[in-house]
């Protein structure tokens, strides 16, 4: 072999060993797809993309997220679970897909319990009774009034059986014992955009979604179903102030990968998630849109896989009698 040849061999060689290094080098080498299982633009869309954003900074790759809309999430978390656990396809999962879904889908492809690795919360999302900006109701009793008197000439939207504004909804009627004809979007994102057209009447939606169209006044906000009111928020009375008792909820959201996806990667995604949480422009991110940040404690896997457990256990009986009397 002569001198050149031994050289490109040796480079070659050289070049070979660094690919190999680097396809079994340090997670993450390329980019992780987050699924959103609502359309763009909705409220569990704006959350993955805010904290998507911090944490691809944090791994050094993208999270690309990709909108996997149907069946009131669980289509896109049903695909999110089958994944290849290695950490290059996680989900932006929440109460509805990972809380109420088994009580709603008996041919559920998957158990919230059992087939995921939890990272962590990412946010709470109180619940916020709005309508569109005509309706024909200046606060909580009378749009109350108009529902009851109304019946099924009131269209309720929400993003699929399941959805957290369906589950909501569902409970929301029940403590009313109004019932609406249900409208279904593929995301509270779209549901918003006819609000806001004036073709559906009302929706039970999490607060990132409406804070930026109740603040512009092109929504009306009867209450916020929580305790206390939000900053975001601090003309919306809560139920209890507007004058209803048995009304108060609040989303969670978070971050989950494949069942069996190594240890030490879903490490660095909780680490990248809690820096997230912890970076002062994320945070106010959310605050802004009305988001709760998880408590220290809240933030890791084991506090997600004990939550999601109590929660399936919580919402189970109270949707399965909801629905028996629609
Ligand atoms: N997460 C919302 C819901 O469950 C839908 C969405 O994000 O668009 O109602």
């Amino acid at each position: 072999m002569n001198k050149l040849a031994i050289a490109l061999t040796a480079s070659l060689g050289l070049g070979f060993a660094a690919v190999g290094a680097q396809a079994q080098g340090a997670y993450p080498q390329r980019p992780i797809t987050m699924i959103v299982p609502f359309a763009a633009g909705g409220p569990t869309d704006v959350i993955a993309r805010i904290v998507g954003d911090h944490m691809s900074r944090t791994l050094g790759q993208q999270i690309v997220i990709e909108n996997v809309a149907g069946a009131g999430g669980t289509t896109g978390i049903t695909r999110a679970s089958q994944a290849q656990p290695d950490g290059y396809t996680i989900m932006m999962g929440h109460m509805g897909t990972h809380g109420a879904a088994p009580a709603l889908y008996p041919n559920l492809k998957y158990d919230p319990t059992k087939d995921f690795a939890p990272i962590g919360l990412a946010a709470g999302t109180p619940i916020v009774i709005v309508a569109r900006k005509d309706f024909p109701a200046a606060d909580l009793k009378g749009f109350l009034e108009y529902v009851k008197a109304n019946g099924d000439k009131v269209n309720m939207a929400h993003a699929g059986v399941g959805s957290v504004s369906h589950m909501t909804g569902i409970f929301f009627s029940s403590v009313m014992k109004t019932k609406p004809t249900m409208v279904t979007y593929s995301g509270t994102g779209p549901a918003l955009n006819d609000l806001m057209a004036n073709t559906v009447d009302y929706m039970t939606d999490q607060i990132v979604n409406v804070a930026p169209q109740i603040q512009g006044n092109n929504i009306k906000a009867f209450a916020i179903a929580t305790a206390q009111r939000s900053p975001a928020l601090p003309n919306v009375p809560t139920t209890k102030e507007a004058g209803l008792d048995g009304f108060e909820v609040s989303a969670w959201n978070a971050v989950f990968a494949p069942k069996g996806t190594p240890s030490e990667i879903t490490k660095k995604l909780n680490d990248a998630l809690v820096k997230a949480l912890g970076d002062e422009g994320t945070r106010k991110r959310l605050l802004d849109l009305g988001g709760v940040l998880p408590a220290d404690a809240e933030r890791t896997p084991e506090a997600l896989q004990k939550l999601v457990e109590s929660e399936v256990a919580r919402w189970t009986p109270v949707l399965k009698a909801g629905t028996k009397t629609e």
